[in-house]
């Protein structure tokens, strides 16, 4: 395929991508989850450091009690996570009053706890496919000294990419279709995001650039991608925003990877898998 037909299908599932997340925005699944949102509390810089200092990998934290409501469980011997919470005179003076001191209230990223599914507007990715395309994804993370893994995750996680340990890790209790876009979601992380402070552009490049190279394979991951990239936008047009200024490194990105998996493909005879 040449390079100007190569760069016109990019274009063009990157237009998709952003027309299909602002279309998502005004659906009731994504009221649904809004609302849902909002029952989580917003965390101070501290606060947000302190969890990120004890569960890099953390998604969505709450009290116990908040998990309870929402219907779900913190698992037997979870760890928690400790956030400090100004200790407050009880007056009618409210949140403005000045603190006289602090403590530690425990809390539980998603991951730990267990049971009814949260109102989301990812679906997973459902589709059938040829195993030689994750063993071509593992290659192309091998050639990038990554070694992948499949294990249980837990059915909230579907992939992780550790750079300092140059490991990946795949859920392989997913669907397939899912095991190997999560697998182009964290190769993406691994080329672009080993010392990335800003996670809300990480996810969104990352979940891009596997919508586009998804696309390439011919496997349409829209249900699962728009969602994603919407909701850690925290929004459509907010989304959109880190699309446009990330654009050059996802369509780049994108390009490089379809690029490996081409030549996977047309390589593919003769060579030993690297999937552990
Ligand atoms: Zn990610």
């Amino acid at each position: 395929m040449s390079a100007t037909a190569e760069t016109d299908i990019t274009e063009n599932a990157f237009s998709r991508l952003t027309a299909g997340i602002l279309n998502l925005c005004t659906t009731d699944r994504w009221m649904e989850w809004l609302t849902m949102v909002n029952r989580f509390r917003s965390y101070s810089a501290r606060n947000i450091l302190l969890i990120a200092s004890q569960r890099p990998e953390a998604t969505r934290v709450a009290s116990y009690s908040t998990w309870k409501r929402l219907g779900r469980q913190v698992r037997k011997g979870e760890k928690a996570l400790y956030i400090v919470a100004p200790l407050r005179p009880s007056s009618e003076e409210g949140e403005d009053t000045v603190p006289f001191g602090f403590r530690y209230v425990p809390v539980f990223d998603l991951a730990q706890t267990e049971g009814d599914d949260l109102p989301s507007p990812c679906e997973v990715v459902a589709a059938q496919i040829d195993r030689s395309t994750i063993e071509d994804a593992c290659r192309i993370a091998a050639s990038l000294g990554f070694a992948v893994t499949f294990q249980e995750l837990g059915r909230d996680t579907h992939g992780v990419c550790r750079p300092a340990a140059k490991a990946i890790e795949i859920n392989a209790g997913d669907p397939e279709g899912q095991q190997l876009k999560s697998l182009i979601h964290e190769i993406s992380h691994a080329m672009l995001h080993a010392s990335c402070p800003d996670r809300t552009r990480a996810e969104i490049e990352a979940e891009s650039i596997a919508y586009i190279v998804m696309n390439h394979l011919g496997i349409d991951s829209s249900q699962y991608s728009f969602g994603y990239v919407a909701t850690w936008g925290k929004g459509g047009n907010s989304a959109l925003e880190v699309l446009r200024k990330s654009a050059t490194t996802i369509r780049t990105t994108a390009l490089f990877l379809c690029d490996q998996f081409d030549r996977g493909a047309s390589l593919r005879i003769g060579r030993s898998a690297t999937c552990a």
